[in-house]
């Protein structure tokens, strides 16, 4: 399928999310943004193999830079680096370029300038967030990203057991440690403990 309409990609968006809300709305403009500027017409269906997202929150928005861009984690198209930023850098991969678009910090009082009668301020966002042209939302840097041949998408290779624990692991995430093959978790960047 190509490009939708704005209200199609929303319909989309709620039956993905549950719910419809001003994240959503700007999640779906900044990708719609991105893979414009990138020339891609079909992001979801025949330039798939091309596209390889990296989103920088994990918020409503992702959800809808998903529906608009068809890359999702399970897929390895979508690679989520934590860094607290209502951001997303589109990365065509056939033509070697990438564009990051982050939301401007000014779009909310842009949106209460808009439309001071609305008091919600979900609502209030969601149509503000609908009509502002791009350059009121965003602000886009054309950058350099190097994705190696281990985080492509359709990567396959034998997982590597770690030595301590035997569990296996895969994408070449395991690290060496004084001479040994350990996953991360044993290595010490464990998010959990052992109870
Ligand atoms: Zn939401
Ligand atoms: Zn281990």
């Amino acid at each position: 399928m190509a490009l939708l309409s704005l209200p199609e990609y929303e319909v989309l968006a709620t039956q993905a999310h549950g719910h419809l809300c001003a994240g959503q709305i700007l999640g779906l403009r900044m990708a719609l943004h991105g893979v414009s500027l990138l020339g891609l017409e079909d992001p979801a269906g025949a330039d798939r193999k091309r596209l390889v997202t990296f989103v920088e929150i994990d918020r409503c928005a992702t959800d809808a830079i998903s529906v608009v861009t068809g890359c999702r984690l399970g897929k390895r198209a979508l690679k989520f680096r934590d860094f607290g930023k209502m951001a997303a850098t589109f990365c065509d991969l056939r033509e070697h370029r990438a564009v990051r678009v982050v939301a401007r910090e000014s779009a909310k009082q842009t949106a209460r300038e808009m439309y001071p009668e609305i008091q919600d301020r979900n609502r209030q966002q969601m149509k503000a967030y609908r009509e502002m042209p791009p350059e009121r939302l965003f602000d886009v840097q054309w950058v350099e990203v190097e994705i190696g041949p281990d985080e492509l998408p359709g990567t396959r290779k034998p997982a590597v057991l770690c030595e301590q624990c035997g569990e296996g692991v895969n994408f070449g995430r395991q690290v060496q440690r004084e001479g040994r093959t350990l996953c991360r978790s044993c290595a010490g960047e464990s998010y959990y403990r052992q109870r």
